[in-house]
Parts: structure tokens; C-alpha cells; sequence
């Protein structure tokens, strides 16, 4: 099986949101996590290798995305596409910009589209302007984000102050006329020097119609809204058979867990309405500052409670008061970092205590639990929720389901374990 598509995923959460909307369209995908020592791929139609490097310092988040880059090249990818998340979290000193900037340069490229849009998650584009459901990014709690806060909506001048590079907008207007349309407009931008296009969306259609205007570039960058239209392409060039049995996974087996460390309101809303349903232990950082003492006491509530067939909560996700407080304390990092640390010993104190399907809510927080389990590729299966399939996490040999903090219906907690 030749790898046609090679991706790169600023988190983990966003890699298997990717890697399952590959799965839905067709091709055989494996998640990696972090850049294999040795250099080996799965084998696979596509390959998704999730960095933590969202949030690092930018020159990191490039040294880590070139590299997984030359494995992806190395074993063949056609196309490269790097892969952040659906309200462009970043900051002004990057990752996005500085990361795409040195994928280019190492493809011999000049120009990418950039959409991060994804319509069935309430993320649509509109005259460069980014909404999560009716609001504007800005507007829709992004704006008090842990580490990303997002106050400009604009994308066009979001990705401008990350780049050197211009940036310009292929709109509504010329999306609505269809992939011909999207590709003489992107390549007259190119033409005039523009380095990226924030390209609308607010339909799969759209997104259709850009990934098929894009089945020529080196790179596309964007959510995992845009990877809709890309395995057409390759059937197109009759590079990519049918695959039926592309979503399934061993069965499921043992105890129930959740654990959060997204403070999203989605998140947030899904802890409310747990708390009706199953037991929900809220952790309190700021009381107790201290990462193996918070993961004690939480392994120590969960005793007796833990069982096969409903799950348990642990949050440490808190309301913007309390996460200002305890970074007012700690400084934004440490405070991420110490949360982060507490809720990856919980996982590994859960799965030693038998837990065989686990949920995480939070991409930094999945990000810190995948790495203390030791996991190192991840099989996509069936969708819990748009955006969040459960996987087979390997060699953990447990199911696990990350979700991204925004992700997810009101019920998500419950209704994942109903679904394996
Ligand atoms: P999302 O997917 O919503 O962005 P993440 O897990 O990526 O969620 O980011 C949430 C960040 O907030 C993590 O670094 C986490 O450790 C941190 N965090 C969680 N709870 C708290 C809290 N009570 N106070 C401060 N930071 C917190």
C-alpha cells in the first residue's frame, strides 16, 4: 500500500479528528504519535504524525514539523498537509505561520491555502472571518483560551502577523462557483505573490470543491474539514481501491473512564451534564498546586467507583476565573504544564487500575496522557461524535478516544461508551 497522504497534526486531539475524516472518506489511516526514532511508517494510505507543538516555542513546532516531514517524504507521501485546529489556535508568535513558511521552503513551494472550516462542527469561514456556530470566533469563548486566547477573528490578518509572507482571501463569492473557480483564483494569487489564501467555507461542499482545486499543491494547511475532497483526488488518479473495512477495530473491553483538562464551554457543558448521570470528581489546582497530590487524591475517589458499565469523570477543567487565578499564581505554563502532569498520572493510575476505554477531553491534555501511556500509533475506528472517533491505541492495547476541548454534543461523556 503506497502512503499517498503525509500529515502533520499540531496536537493529538486534531490528528485523529483528521485521521477519522480520512477513515469516513476512504483511506486506510494510521495515527502516529511524534516522530518515529527510526524513521518507519505503518503501512497506510495515509498517515497522520501528531506533534505537541501548538504551543511550543515556535523554532520547536518547525524543527519537529520538518522533521516529520522528511519521514512522510521519505516514505513516499505525495501530497503534505498540515493539519491545526478549527478556530486556528495560535498565537502571534505562531505555530501556524512559522510552520507552513518552513513546509514550503522544504517543498520548493510558494504558495498554500489555509481553511480551517469545518461546517458539521459549526466552524464556517465568511469574508476571511472565522465562526464557531453564530459566533464570531472572537466572541464564542475562544477569546479566553488557556494558552491560544483567540480575540481576532480576521484570519486574514491573524495569519499575516505570523508570517512574512502575504496573505491573501479567495471568498465566499468564488468558492460558491466551484473547484475551477478556487484554482484560477489561488493561482492568479500565486501569480501575484501571495504566499496564502484564507480560502471561505461554510458548506462540505465548499470544502469539496477546495480539496479539489488544491489536488495539485505540494501542501495544504487547514482543519480536518478540507481533508473531505483530497481521497477523491487520488481515487481520481485511480491511486486509491476501495477500502469497506477501513473503521474497524479489535472489541472493547474493561473499565470506564473520562478525564478533562479542557476548559472549553463545550467541555465544560459535557462535565454539567455528566454530573446528573455518573460520578464526576472536579480537581481543585489551585487548593492543591501540586501535580502527583491532585492525581493521588483523584485515584483514591475513584476506588469502588470504577465499572464496566458507566464511566467516571475526573476535570480538572475550570471556568476562565479559576484558570486565571491559578496562572496569576503559577504563570500560564506552569499552570497548563502542572495540570497537563496531574492528569497524565491519572490515566496511567486508571489504566494500571483496569480501565479499558478512556475518553480525554482537551488536545494538551491528550497530548500528556498518550505520551505517559506510552502510546505510539493509534487505529482509527467508527465516530463517536463529528471529529471524534474511538481508536485502538497500540502498544497500550486500550480504546481510547481524544477529544478536542470544542468537540462534542452535550452528552458526550455517556454517549461515547455506548458507542463501543
Ligand atoms: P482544548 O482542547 O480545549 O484546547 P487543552 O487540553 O488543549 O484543551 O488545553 C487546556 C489547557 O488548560 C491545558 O494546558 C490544561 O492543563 C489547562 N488547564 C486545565 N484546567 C486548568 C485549570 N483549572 N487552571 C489552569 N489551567 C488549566
Amino acid at each position: 500500500m503506497p502512503l499517498l497522504l503525509g500529515c502533520i497534526a499540531d496536537d493529538f486531539t486534531g490528528a485523529t479528528d483528521l485521521a477519522s475524516m480520512l477513515v469516513k472518506h476512504g483511506m486506510a489511516t494510521v495515527q502516529v504519535i511524534g516522530v518515529p526514532d527510526d524513521g518507519v511508517l505503518p503501512e497506510a494510505d495515509a498517515v497522520v504524525i501528531a506533534l505537541k507543538s501548538r504551543t511550543t516555542p515556535a523554532g520547536e513546532a518547525v524543527a519537529e514539523s520538518l522533521a516529520a516531514a522528511e519521514v512522510l517524504l521519505a516514505a513516499g507521501a505525495r501530497q503534505l498537509f498540515f493539519k491545526y485546529c478549527s478556530t486556528f489556535d495560535s498565537t502571534d508568535a505562531g505555530n501556524i505561520g512559522p510552520v507552513a513558511d518552513a513546509l514550503l521552503k522544504r517543498l520548493g513551494a510558494g504558495f498554500a491555502l489555509a481553511c480551517p472550516a469545518f461546517p458539521a462542527n459549526g466552524r464556517s469561514l465568511y469574508q476571511g472571518h472565522l465562526f464557531a456556530g453564530t459566533h464570531l470566533l472572537n466572541e464564542s469563548g475562544m477569546e479566553n483560551h488557556p494558552l491560544t486566547p483567540m480575540r481576532d477573528a480576521n484570519l486574514v490578518r491573524v495569519l499575516s502577523r505570523q508570517t512574512e509572507g502575504s496573505v491573501g482571501l479567495v471568498p465566499f463569492s468564488v468558492v460558491e462557483q466551484g473547484a475551477h473557480a478556487i484554482r484560477d483564483a489561488m493561482t492568479r494569487m500565486a501569480e501575484g505573490g501571495r504566499r496564502y489564501a484564507i480560502v471561505d467555507a461554510v458548506t462540505n461542499a465548499h470544502l469539496v470543491a477546495i480539496g479539489e482545486a488544491a489536488a495539485k499543491h505540494p501542501l495544504i494547511t487547514g482543519g480536518s474539514g478540507i481533508a473531505m475532497g483530497l481521497p477523491a483526488n487520488f481515487r481520481a488518479q485511480g491511486l486509491l481501491p476501495e477500502r469497506p473495512d477501513a473503521a474497524v477495530l479489535p472489541p472493547a473491553q474493561g473499565l470506564c473512564a473520562v478525564v478533562a483538562g479542557s476548559c472549553s464551554r463545550a467541555t465544560l457543558g459535557q462535565i454539567g451534564f455528566a454530573r446528573d448521570h455518573a460520578p464526576v470528581l472536579e480537581l481543585d489546582a489551585l487548593a492543591t498546586p501540586d501535580a502527583a497530590a491532585l492525581a493521588a487524591q483523584a485515584l483514591a475517589w475513584s476506588e469502588g467507583k470504577l465499572s464496566a458499565a458507566q464511566p467516571l469523570v475526573i476535570a480538572a477543567s475550570a471556568a476562565p476565573e479559576k484558570v486565571a487565578a491559578l496562572q496569576a499564581r503559577l504563570g500560564r505554563e506552569a499552570a497548563g504544564a502542572l495540570v497537563e502532569q496531574a492528569l497524565a498520572a491519572v490515566a496511567q493510575g486508571l489504566v494500571a487500575r483496569g480501565v479499558g476505554r478512556l475518553v480525554v477531553a482537551g488536545g494538551e491534555t491528550s497530548g500528556a496522557v498518550v505520551s505517559a501511556l506510552g502510546v505510539r500509533t493509534l487505529r482509527i475506528g467508527a465516530e463517536i461524535d463529528p471529529g471524534v472517533p474511538w481508536t485502538y491505541a497500540e502498544p497500550a492495547n486500550i480504546h481510547l478516544a481524544l477529544k478536542s476541548g470544542n468537540f462534542g454534543g452535550r452528552d458526550f461523556f455517556l454517549k461515547a461508551f455506548q458507542h463501543v
